[in-house]
């Protein structure tokens, strides 16, 4: 006979949650992450590039998540 679909099948997809932006990693390394596109995370980054503080280069680093 047909079992009910649904009735034992519980899909149980296992999301790995673990913290990716803490105070001092604030970009994480998954591309399609929203973080690399906030403005409010990535103002102070730009502001010390201005300020003469990280280079170009840096700042992109960082804002992409790889950490200089
Ligand atoms: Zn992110």
């Amino acid at each position: 006979m047909l079992q009910p679909y649904g009735d034992n099948f519980v899909p149980v997809i296992p999301v790995l949650d673990k913290p990716r932006h803490t105070d001092s990693h604030q970009f994480c390394t998954d591309p399609t992450c929203g973080c690399h596109e906030e403005p409010a995370l990535i103002g102070p980054v730009n502001q010390q590039y201005i300020d003469g503080l990280l280079t170009a280069e840096e700042a992109t680093r960082i804002i992409q998540g790889r950490q200089v």
